[in-house]
């Protein structure tokens, strides 16, 4: 006869048939073993491998605009398909877990690039703290800590803040964009960053204007070198 405590072990298996799990990029049934995203998408998924290719179109988006040493992607985003759902689900179904995941993911592959680049930590692009209350977290920052636990280098969110909340900027041309988020980021231990070699994480990257910003706040606090990761971008296959 079995005591009570021997059913809960079945208890997680229960629920998994009332509530199938499925995959945060297709929407299809989660087989087991299978966590988060199904294993015919993690092949499928575009992945650019930017970080093995050195002037990938990540660092040429900031060509002329800011000293960005070594910049990389995981994904391409493609509107309407399955990165797309993942980063909708990432910031807008609070699915904290899953930046985390992608992170954990993405720095076994760039961990040895990371490595000659002699990386001393990740600072995520900061969220404003009204923002940060809303949502609970910020996916970035879940993303950089996935990319500690696979890589050991240190995620601080402790140095960067962003000190002004901007709505959303994608009726401005560039330039005004720029504008709007110049000077909106801080740094908050001024010592701390000199002679650093810093890589900036963020969810997506498209103009790429608030790396720019996040760089040149970092930079002018005498970082070394400066680096970007960034879970999607626009950029074209
Ligand atoms: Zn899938």
């Amino acid at each position: 006869m079995k005591r009570f405590w021997e059913h809960i072990n079945v208890l997680p298996d229960i629920i998994k048939l009332i509530y199938p799990r499925t995959c945060v990029a297709c929407g299809q049934k989660l087989v087991q073993g299978e966590e988060m995203i199904c294993i015919p998408c993690r092949i499928q998924l575009p992945q650019t491998h930017f970080h093995l290719m050195p002037d990938n179109p990540v660092e040429k988006v900031f060509r002329g605009r800011a000293k960005v040493d070594f910049a990389a992607s995981l994904y391409f985003f493609q509107k309407g398909l399955r990165v797309q759902h993942i980063l909708h689900a990432i910031k807008y179904k609070q699915n904290k877990k899953l930046a985390y995941f992608l992170g954990e993911y993405y720095g076994t592959q760039v961990k040895d690039v990371l490595q000659k680049w002699q990386v001393d930590m990740f600072i995520p692009v900061p969220l404003h703290p009204a923002k940060l209350r809303q949502r609970g977290y910020n996916q970035s920052a879940e993303f950089a800590k996935g990319l500690t636990a696979s890589t050991s280098i240190p995620t601080r969110t402790d140095l960067l803040t962003r000190t002004v909340y901007t709505e959303t900027q994608t009726r401005k041309a560039r330039f005004e964009r720029w504008e709007n988020v110049k000077d909106k980021f801080a740094v908050t231990n001024t010592g701390e960053l000199t002679g650093k070699h810093i890589i900036l994480v963020d969810d997506v990257i498209t103009t790429g204007s608030t790396l720019e910003s996040c760089a040149q706040v970092i930079q002018q606090m005498g970082v070394d070198k400066t680096g970007v990761l960034t879970i999607a971008c626009a950029a074209h296959h």
